[in-house]
């Protein structure tokens, strides 16, 4: 693995209300404090609750709990869950999302376009072994303030988008196969996911952002998409790096569906962090000794 490069090292830890935090996150937010923290940078909790429908106060406050109980503080960001819904969530940022939405349509015309596909539309259409979005609506032209629309980019079919990544070195994401063409806004208005990430990072000035490799289809979508949005050239800038699937103690892979936590949260399953720390020991092939604790971690990577 590399070290980050960038001087100064500004990172986040970006969890999203809208279920218990599994061992994956923790890992996770374990790996980019220890990374933040060797290089002497700085850490964000950003917050992503754009996706109210499946927001619970309950998994707010699970994230203050699991970042206490690892051991992890941040620079800045909400102290709990009360602070967060009055000066950080998303919710407050809706106009400078939907700012850089139009600005973006206004500079690019044909980079967005008006998608009116319901559900049952998206089901029926839906192509074999893909669940990429078919295209149905782009030679529609539909208006952009159509009720019931959403906005999608428009992917050209065959674009690749090269991902520069610390650990894994430079790697080439199709992007068209991967994702097709995604959602930039949603039918209830709000920016979707990826135009948020990208906004909420620049005004952060984050130059470091760690996450796993399943993420790799959305890293390569917000390098594109920042080449587009006026004001987020400076994303191009940020230095990435991409962690692999997490391992059990006998060296087998983890997959996401039977790692720890999925119920309760890792921090209510756990008997202690150990787990996370552990878990993090093997993933940088530390040794044994070195996830004991978040200090010996620490210790092992200077
Ligand atoms: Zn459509």
């Amino acid at each position: 693995m590399l070290l980050p490069t960038s001087i100064p090292v500004v990172s986040r830890l970006a969890p999203t209300p809208s279920g218990f935090l599994h061992l994956g996150n923790a890992v996770n937010f374990t790996l980019t404090w220890l990374l933040t923290r060797r290089a002497g940078g700085t850490l964000h909790l950003r917050i992503d609750d754009l996706d109210r429908a499946r927001f619970r106060p309950a998994y707010l406050a699970n994230i203050f709990q699991t970042l206490d109980w690892l051991g992890l503080d941040y620079d800045h960001g909400p102290s709990g869950p009360d602070d967060f819904e009055q000066h950080y969530s998303q919710r407050h940022f809706l106009a400078d999302y939907e700012a850089t939405l139009q600005a973006a349509r206004a500079a690019h015309p044909g980079l967005f376009y008006t998608c009116g596909c319901s559900r049952t539309d998206l089901a029926r259409a839906a192509l074999p072994l893909s669940s990429n979005y078919p295209g149905t609506c782009r030679a529609k032209i539909l208006p952009p303030d159509a009720p019931e629309t959403a906005w999608r980019a428009h992917v050209p079919a065959g674009l690749t988008v090269e991902v520069p990544d610390l650990w894994q070195g430079p790697l080439e994401v199709p992007l068209g196969a991967a994702l097709g063409d995604f959602v930039v806004r949603k039918k209830d208005g709000a920016a979707a996911y990826q135009v948020a990430s990208v906004v909420d990072d620049v005004r952060l000035g984050v130059t470091l952002v760690v996450r796993g490799l399943d993420l790799l289809p959305s890293t390569a979508a917000q390098l594109w998409l920042a080449g587009q949005l006026p004001g987020t050239e400076s994303f191009r800038q940020t230095q990435f790096l991409h962690h692999g699937l997490l391992l059990t103690e006998d060296g087998h892979k983890l997959s996401k569906a039977t790692q720890a936590g999925q119920e309760r949260g890792i921090a209510a399953e756990a008997a202690h962090p150990r787990v996370v720390y552990a878990a993090v020991a093997r993933l940088l092939e530390l040794p044994k000794a070195a996830g004991e604790s978040l200090g010996a971690l620490q210790a092992a990577m200077q």
